[in-house]
């Protein structure tokens, strides 16, 4: 029998489900969303679940096992620990001795809401991206009428932008206020309580360092934080969690762990580290070099057309879109992506 300790969002679901297949307890699994709770996987009788508990250190024992410690002072023994604490991961701080919790600054800011909205084209089209000169929003139906999207909007880190009712006009008016009426009317269709933003982050892959320690692993977000550009970060977390379980399906004992969280490493590397540069790549590209394709308009009264965002970048853009050079681009990579991990 073997106990895990696991703290996440994303790969809790499967990891317990997969854990389950091999008649594994999982042990202590923190499950912090709520949403996540509700869920008959987690918080089934024959698991455990504890929610709002903070890991503060773990320690690998000399017989094999792994102590947790919390900052209440509690502590709780396992066979496995798995660090699935995002981003700011206290498990990789800790593994990597890292004085410091460090990210880098995408240069982006994202504004996420959810509101009541049915687009005329919803049968044909579910999600949708509006790309402009360092903006771009994203909307998606997300069912039962309603429209989840996200504004990324390309602004210093020590920018400060408006907040609550505020930050709503900003966006309505100002920052997308010449756009296509779809983006502004899903957004005056947004209540204040809905939207929320914050500060986009990533690091670049993790080659040298060691994805585990003894009993310990990384997954997801603490050991590979992405740009949500490719919307592949969730998705590269439960690849992970797959992967760890296949590999620790594969051992007979549990002195065998260090060896299957190695293995697990090796299977995630290439691939993690590819969709985490893709990302960034996407993201640079929409902050540094994307702009409005140049267009001929007819305007009105006058005779004669005028030619729109006439420049270098406005001319490779329209070219580009003539060649299909993003559509190529975007076949490859799903093509990647979908790939078996
Ligand atoms: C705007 C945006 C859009 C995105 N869109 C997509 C998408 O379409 N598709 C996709 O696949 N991905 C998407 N992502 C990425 C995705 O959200 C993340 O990659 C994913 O949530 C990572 O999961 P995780 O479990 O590794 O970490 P997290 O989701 O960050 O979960 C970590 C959890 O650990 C908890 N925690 C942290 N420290 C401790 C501690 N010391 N003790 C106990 N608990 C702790 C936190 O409270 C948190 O609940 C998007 C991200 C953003 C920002």
């Amino acid at each position: 029998m073997m106990m895990v300790w696991c703290c996440c969002c994303c790969c809790c679901f499967v990891f317990c489900f997969v854990c389950r297949l091999l008649s594994v307890v999982c042990f202590g699994v923190v499950v912090p969303s709520s949403s996540c709770c509700s869920s008959s996987c987690c918080c089934s009788p024959t698991d455990k679940v504890t929610c709002g508990k903070t890991m503060v250190r773990y320690e690998n024992l000399a017989g094999g096992g792994v102590d947790v410690h919390y900052s209440d002072g509690s502590k709780e023994r396992a066979d496995l620990v798995v660090g699935a604490d995002g981003i700011w991961s206290q498990v990789r701080a800790q593994m990597h001795e890292e004085d410091k919790k460090t990210a880098t600054y995408s240069g982006f800011k994202v504004f996420a809401g959810i509101c009541e909205y049915t687009p005329h084209d919803i049968k044909e089209v579910g999600y949708k991206v509006f790309m402009g000169k360092k903006k771009y929003f994203v909307a998606t139906d997300i069912g039962k009428g309603r429209v989840q999207w996200y504004a990324f909007i390309g602004v210093d880190a020590n920018e400060e932008t408006p907040e609550g009712a505020e930050a709503l006009t900003w966006l309505h008016d100002d920052v997308f206020g010449e756009w296509t009426n779809e983006v502004r009317e899903i957004i005056a269709a947004t209540e204040v309580s809905a939207v929320e933003n914050r500060a986009l982050y990533d690091r670049p892959p993790q080659i040298t360092k060691s994805w585990s320690d003894g009993h310990v692993a990384l997954v997801g977000d603490a050991i590979h934080p992405m740009m949500p550009n490719l919307g592949q970060g969730g998705c590269m977390a439960i690849e992970d969690a797959f992967v760890l379980a296949d590999e620790l399906a594969k051992i007979d004992d549990k002195s065998r762990v260090p060896e299957a969280l190695r293995a697990y490493r090796w299977r995630r590397q290439v691939r993690t580290a590819a969709v985490q540069g893709l990302s960034r790549f996407g993201a640079e590209m929409l902050l540094r070099f994307f702009d409005h394709p140049m267009r001929v308009e007819m305007e009105e009264g006058k005779m004669m057309p005028r030619v729109v965002n006439f420049g270098y970048l406005g001319f490779l853009m329209a070219a580009w879109k003539v060649l299909g050079v993003l559509d190529t681009t975007f076949k490859l990579q799903f093509n990647y992506l979908f790939e078996e991990p």
